[in-house]
């Protein structure tokens, strides 16, 4: 007897016949799970890779913590960004760290709209938000506003809602389990 094979229940009967090619998207990265950045800096492998131009803006790493991600994406000839003179505060400043957060996304609002990079990361964007530093009223606007072409990657804890509202791909990290809670410390070449 020959089975006939049935479609599980949960396919969706309604299947897309078309779709639109967007000139440009944005993603946001949020949630208490690992790996909005990560997954942020796996996208600018793929752009780096179709030959666009891709910027980074880290919004709340010192300078003296050099990330891996920096020295890779230097390497490719991605621009990495940075507002205020240069990030060499110390964590502990925190009028400081907020005076360059806010610089840079100032500079970060400029690379937006002058539209030179086809991809744009703002990485813990949200913090800033979160913290009240900057209106997240403007960010929208920015985010709205960008040139067609421009892809932005927003990445952080707690994105606000009115940045979820405006996004077309929202991914939220889930934590089931870190290193972290069973006291292992930040990995470099893993979390850095
Ligand atoms: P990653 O950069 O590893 O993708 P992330 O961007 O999702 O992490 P952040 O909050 O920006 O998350 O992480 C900052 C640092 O904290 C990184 O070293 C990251 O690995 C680590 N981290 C991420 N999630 C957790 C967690 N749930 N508990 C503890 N540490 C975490
Ligand atoms: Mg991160």
């Amino acid at each position: 007897m020959t089975e006939r094979v049935q479609p599980p229940k949960e396919v969706p009967t309604k299947i897309l016949t078309s779709t639109t090619r967007a000139p440009s998207l944005i993603i946001v990265n949020t949630g208490n799970g690992k790996g909005k950045s990560t997954a942020a800096f796996g996208m600018v492998m793929r752009a780096v890779a179709r030959g666009w131009k891709v910027g980074v803006i880290q919004f709340i790493k010192s300078g003296k913590w050099q990330v891996g991600e920096e020295k890779v994406c230097r390497d490719l000839g991605v621009s990495w960004m940075k507002g205020g003179d240069g990030f060499t505060w110390e964590s502990d400043d925190i009028d400081r760290t907020r005076e360059i957060a806010v610089a840079s996304w100032a500079l970060a609002r400029a690379s937006i709209e002058g539209g030179a990079f086809d991809v744009i990361v703002l990485d813990e964007l949200t913090y800033l938000m979160t913290w009240g530093w900057i209106d997240t009223g403007e960010v929208v606007t920015c985010l709205r506003a960008r040139p067609q072409h421009v892809t932005v990657i927003v990445t952080g804890r707690d994105a606000p809602q009115a940045v979820i509202d405006v996004a077309d791909t929202v991914t939220e990290m889930r934590n089931i389990r870190h290193a972290f809670d069973q006291g292992v410390r930040a990995r470099r070449g893993i979390d850095f």
